[in-house]
């Protein structure tokens, strides 16, 4: 009975010896282990932030207007390759028609129509700089678009024109021009619209569906024609992707 005693003692004598041992030693192994880890972690951490910083140093170069509020249009050559025939006949600074407000970052291109059938660009230009002496009331735009085409440009793209309301400040608006009371754009009128809406698109870094209509900004029937024939206005967003991949 004795001996057997003994004999368990030293069973469990054993055992913990050998729980011992391997107490002390797998520490060391698994700190090895978790330091490996640890370093190749760091390594993959360090791959991934320069991968990081080279995409981001890259989009700042293209794409720079991601990184500010500011107003901001790209002057590169391509873009100026491709600038359509403007006029520009800008108008005299003054509260009613160029009150000289610098707009913000340019977020899209407001597209109205005269709502003067039969009249130039020129007319409906002279007369928002007859508007300083007249006070009759506020208005304007940054481009008019008349019935050959031709584009008149009234007022900067970094200033406020009186068109497209709470949108004036981020906003380059277009007024153009139209023969007759339906508002229906003629083939020349309408060529230089796409031209000149694909253009500033690439400009100011935005896309066709940056191009919205008066009245999507206030409901009113402006252009009256895109209005009242929802699928003309989707044919023309169109057409400026179109132009603007072909650029
Ligand atoms: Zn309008």
């Amino acid at each position: 009975m004795q001996a057997e005693k003994t004999k368990k003692i030293k069973k469990v004598k054993k055992t913990s010896k050998v729980q011992k041992g391997k107490k002390t030693k797998k520490p060391e192994k698994a700190n090895k282990v978790q330091n490996k880890k640890l370093r190749r972690n760091m390594r993959i951490g360090i791959a991934v932030l320069a991968i990081l910083l080279v995409i981001l140093g890259s989009v700042k170069i293209f794409k720079p207007s991601w990184f500010t509020d500011m107003y901001l249009e790209l002057t590169e050559e391509k873009i100026e390759a491709v600038e359509p025939e403007i006029d520009v006949e800008l108008l005299t600074v003054n509260p009613y028609s160029r009150p000289g407000t610098p707009t913000e970052k340019i977020t899209g291109i407001v597209v109205h129509y005269t709502a003067n059938p039969g009249a130039t660009a020129m007319d409906n230009r002279n007369y928002f700089e007859n508007l300083k002496d007249g006070h009759d009331t506020q208005v304007s735009s940054n481009f008019i678009i008349g019935l050959e085409g031709e584009i008149v440009q009234c007022v900067p793209t970094w200033e406020v024109a009186y068109a497209s309301n709470s949108r004036n400040i981020d906003t380059v608006s277009i007024e153009c021009c139209h023969p007759d009371e339906t508002g229906k754009f003629n083939e020349e009128t309408y060529k230089s619209m796409v031209q000149l809406c694909a253009w500033l698109c690439m400009k100011f870094e935005l896309d066709e569906n940056a191009v919205i209509r008066h009245y999507d900004v206030t409901e009113k029937i402006c252009p009256k024609y895109f209005v009242e024939n929802e699928e003309a206005w989707e044919k023309f967003k169109k057409d400026i992707g179109r132009t603007l991949r072909d650029f």
